[in-house]
């Protein structure tokens, strides 16, 4: 096979990844899709082709890979089987960059260290995306590995919407409104580049609604505006997590009810959110399928939150060309963009039924003032295209044996 790079995006107790093969002209060719999950529980090593074949089922005894770096060498047995030589160099996702680092980078033991400061930024995710870069790093040091940051497409964002109303010193130890879902956002705005020209270089509002939820304000295809901030809790609501969620709230439940830092964290990161609204789940699918008066409550706040946001991302673009929904929820449940476009009939969106129902490109109806669309999100590739762009820059060699 020709040259590769590996994507990898680390989780707490798996490791997703997709296999990209550099083609002579240098474009990228997905070949694998998989992921190791159930690390110390059930191990199990399961990719797909191209062409939605299976490459590999595999399953251990829990004590044989009870740790990541066991994880790890599995994946890298079966790549040298596959591939017959390891990848030229690996694009990690990595949540949080902070306000230094605003590009791919590649990773050395300082940059590496420099991550690690981000963790309390982002402890459900940061942790588990370095890990398997500092395995790498000391298995195999000379293997490039390039991170790649949620964060960095909103680095460019105005002053003013990168601030918080605090004392200006917290600004400059980083306290800043960083957004998140960067990757995902940036590959929407090259991909509508190619299926919806009309809006690519107007005023778009990107609702990313996967697990984690959030939304960016989209000019000529810069992110100038996101609904997150300092750490992916704040904005929508999501599976687990509130959103937005007035500092108060915080202060009572340290100060009335008792709990600690830790436990708020845990809180506001596991048990609110959809699940913690309905009672019943943090899986769209579960609520659309449920009677209970909770789950149409939790979805209703959920597209009610959407729709606000949408609104205040409009006033930040000046006004609102397109509405594009993507990720898990936002690519899968038409239900749920109906309930976003009906509350935001009054600034003329409206969409087509039929086109909604079956996930179509375009959704809006005829009549509609402002287009809405379905474009799934990719951001392996988006790190894979990185990972290829800091290796010409870099004049970094092209092929490496294992
Ligand atoms: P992440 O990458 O953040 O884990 P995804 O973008 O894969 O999340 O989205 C996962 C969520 O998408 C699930 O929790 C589920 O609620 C939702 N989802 C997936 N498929 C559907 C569907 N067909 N209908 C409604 N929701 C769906």
């Amino acid at each position: 096979m020709a040259n590769t790079i590996l994507v990898i995006n680390g989780g707490s107790s798996s490791i997703k990844f997709q296999l990209f093969a550099i083609d002579p002209e240098n474009q990228l060719d997905r070949r694998l899709k998989g992921q190791i999950d159930g690390i110390g529980t059930r191990p199990r090593l399961f990719a797909k082709n191209a062409d939605g074949t299976c490459a590999v089922d595999k399953s251990w005894k829990s004590d044989e890979v009870c740790e990541l770096h066991h994880a790890l060498d599995k994946l890298v047995v079966f790549l040298r089987e596959y591939v017959g030589r390891l990848p030229i160099a690996i694009g990690h996702r990595v949540v949080h960059g902070g306000a230094e680092f605003i590009e791919p980078t590649l990773v050395n033991t300082w940059v590496l260290d420099h991550l690690e400061r981000f963790v309390p930024l982002a402890p459900l995710h940061q942790p588990n995306n370095l890990a398997p870069i500092r395995i790498v790093l000391e298995r195999q040091p000379h293997l490039l590995q390039v991170a790649c940051f949620d964060t960095a497409f909103h680095r460019h964002h105005s002053e003013i919407a990168d601030r918080y109303a605090i004392p200006d010193r917290f600004y400059r130890e980083g306290v800043r409104r960083y957004g998140f879902h960067g990757l995902s956002y940036e590959y929407i705005a090259s991909r509508l580049r190619q299926v919806a020209p009309e809006i690519a270089d107007r005023r778009v509002v990107v609702a990313h609604l996967g697990s984690g939820a959030s939304m960016c304000a989209l000019l000529k295809g810069a992110s100038i505006e996101s609904s997150m901030g300092f750490t992916a809790l704040d904005g929508l609501p999501m599976g687990t997590r509130p959103g937005q969620i007035d500092a108060g709230v915080v202060l009572y439940l340290m100060n009335e009810e008792g709990m600690s830092a830790k436990d708020v964290e845990h809180f506001l990161y596991h048990d609110c959110g959809l699940k913690g609204l309905s009672g019943i789940s943090n899986d769209v699918r579960e609520l659309l399928a449920s009677v209970d008066p909770r789950a149409k409550l939790a979805l209703d706040y959920f597209a009610y939150r959407i729709a606000l946001f949408a609104g205040m991302l409009a006033t930040a673009l000046g006004g609102i060309d397109g509405l594009v929904f993507t990720a898990g929820i936002g690519e899968n449940a038409p239900a749920i963009r109906q309930a976003v476009v009906d509350r935001l009939s009054c600034f003329g969106l409206e969409l087509s039924q039929p086109a909604n129902a079956k996930n179509e490109l375009r959704i809006s109806s005829r009549g509609s003032h402002v287009g809405c669309y379905v474009v799934p999100t990719d951001e392996e590739l988006m790190i894979a295209r990185h990972t290829l762009q800091v290796l010409r820059k870099h004049e970094m060699p092209t092929e490496r044996r294992a």
